[in-house]
């Protein structure tokens, strides 16, 4: 008799869970992953793909107006139909869930649509019908959930990203709270779709975290499209009234929204998972705590993605349930490195960065170089928008490698892909200035940045001639 009914159970059809309930498949486990909404996660269904959609459909307000400057003259004011940009963006999102399903099904996993629970360290509870599987091994990939503040009076008026993707009403008047990811991102192209938006965030700055350089960019980008920006202001009260939620700010302040969209961040979803019957230790935010090949401190028990709260990104959850699968099945010993990521964010124009930035970069090493460009896009050249292009490229002072780069601009994520493999060989900034340029692009701005913008020189270290110019 068997020991278990199959050798992997997977909790959580998102990225990190699919990609490893097929790997472990391909080398011939008999794998059964549940999925209790539907088949995608939160990248596919309310995440990264149809946040993507709705950037590409905000950036047409900017084709709009750009195309009078090249001697276009259009029929008359563009209008928009949220409604139709919603069922686009659910016929899209519905046609990947099922290329999802059907990629376990051709792989040979056993999908089932339910909630299931840990029982123990081998066996789970499906909540559908109650059956218990016992398994080899349970990987937990039940990702993240966005994090509403309980204490605001009234913040059940609120919603959070992944209702906003499908209000019935186009909200013309939008206050989102936070200053990361999310926030930015839904500013961004709420403004260019017609919302007046307001950004409130407690910190000073947008995007903690990232080069001040592209913060300071980006805050001035999301101005000029008409969002108005509010640092160190919170919410302190929601009221529904007859006319909008009524929202009391930092300073008792009011204001009326049609809707108000926290994006304070998101808890690891571990809740009313049973990982306590089986004893898997949790840390202090309530992340699975796992080593570098995603094992938890249960033998049998393993987690990836959002769950485990390292690097909160779709490719790192890939990676992280590929390298799993490679280990546990494939006879391939496959640690996941966290360092050196790149990324994008996806307002209008983007961020894509990858490494360090100036800020951290300078608290490291003992002598910076950075490089930095900044100028108007070719194509708001002719248009008069006033958009700024803008390029870093922080290097190791005494061995020259880049250390990062960061870009505020546009195809800046495309570039990012691109630029994390250079920084990941080690690229010397003698290497980016060896590379022939293609032109006239903005990104050969990268290989022709000849003269230093700054260096800094830790304190305690004889800055030598030409030094401590920054
Ligand atoms: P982030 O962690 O990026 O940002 C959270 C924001 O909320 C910050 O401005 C933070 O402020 C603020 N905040 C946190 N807690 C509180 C609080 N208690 N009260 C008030 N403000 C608070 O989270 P997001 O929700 O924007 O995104 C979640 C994750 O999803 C990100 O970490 C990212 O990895 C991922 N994501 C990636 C995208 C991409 O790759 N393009 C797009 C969208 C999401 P402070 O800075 O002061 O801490």
């Amino acid at each position: 008799m068997k020991p278990f009914d199959v050798d992997l159970f997977v909790i959580g059809g998102g990225s990190g869970g699919v990609r490893a309930a097929r790997i472990a498949a391909g080398y011939g486990a008999s794998v059964m992953i549940a999925e209790e909404y539907r088949m995608g996660g939160t990248c596919v269904i309310r995440g990264c793909v149809p946040k993507k959609l709705y950037v590409y459909a905000s950036r047409f307000a900017d084709d709009f107006a750009d195309a009078k400057g090249f001697g276009w003259t259009l029929p008359g004011k563009p209008t928009f139909d949220w409604p139709t940009l919603v069922a686009a963006k659910e016929r899209e999102i519905s046609r990947l869930s099922q290329i999802y399903r059907n990629n376990l099904l051709n792989a040979g996993v056993q999908v089932v649509e339910t909630r299931a629970e840990i029982l123990d360290a081998n066996t789970l509870r499906l909540v559908s019908d109650g059956r218990t599987i016992r398994a080899g091994k349970i990987l937990v990939a039940t990702g993240g959930t966005p994090v509403l503040e309980p204490s605001v009076p009234g913040v059940e008026l609120a919603i959070s990203s992944n209702e906003l993707f499908d209000l019935p009403v186009f909200p013309n008047r939008l206050l989102v709270i936070g200053g990361g990811y999310i926030a930015v991102e839904f500013a961004s192209l709420f403004a260019r779709l017609g919302s007046k938006v307001t950004l409130a965030f407690r910190g000073e700055n947008v995007l903690r975290g990232f080069d001040d350089d592209l913060r300071d960019g980006l805050r001035t980008e999301l101005q000029h499209a008409g969002v108005e920006i509010l640092p160190g202001t919170l919410p302190k009260r929601i009221e529904k009234r007859a006319d909008g939620l009524v929202v009391t700010l930092t300073g008792d302040e009011t204001r009326t929204f049609d809707q108000v969209m926290l994006a304070t961040g998101r808890r690891p979803h571990t809740l009313g998972l049973g990982l306590e019957n089986a004893g898997v230790e949790c840390d202090h935010a309530g992340a699975v705590k796992v080593d570098a090949y995603s094992r938890t401190n249960v033998a049998s028990i393993y987690a990836v993605g959002d769950v485990t709260n390292r690097v909160n990104l779709t490719p790192v959850a890939i990676r992280e349930g590929h390298a799993f699968a490679d280990t546990e099945f494939g006879g391939k010993e496959t640690a996941v490195v966290h360092a050196g990521i790149p990324t994008a964010v996806f307002t209008t124009p983007e961020i894509g960065t990858v490494g360090l930035s100036e800020q951290e970069a300078r608290k490291i090493f003992d002598i910076v170089d950075v490089y930095a460009a900044s100028f108007r896009p070719m194509i708001a050249t002719l248009s008069g928008r006033p958009e700024k292009t803008i390029m870093k490229i922080v290097v190791d002072g005494q061995t020259d490698q880049v250390l990062g780069v960061h870009i505020l601009g546009y195809g800046a994520g495309e570039m990012a892909q691109l630029l994390g493999i250079s920084v990941k060989l080690g690229a010397t900034k003698a290497d980016f200035d060896a590379t022939m340029a293609v032109h006239p692009t903005a990104a050969e701005e990268l290989v022709t940045m000849r003269t230093r913008s700054a260096r800094y020189v830790r304190e305690t270290l004889d800055a030598g001639p030409g030094a401590a110019i920054g």
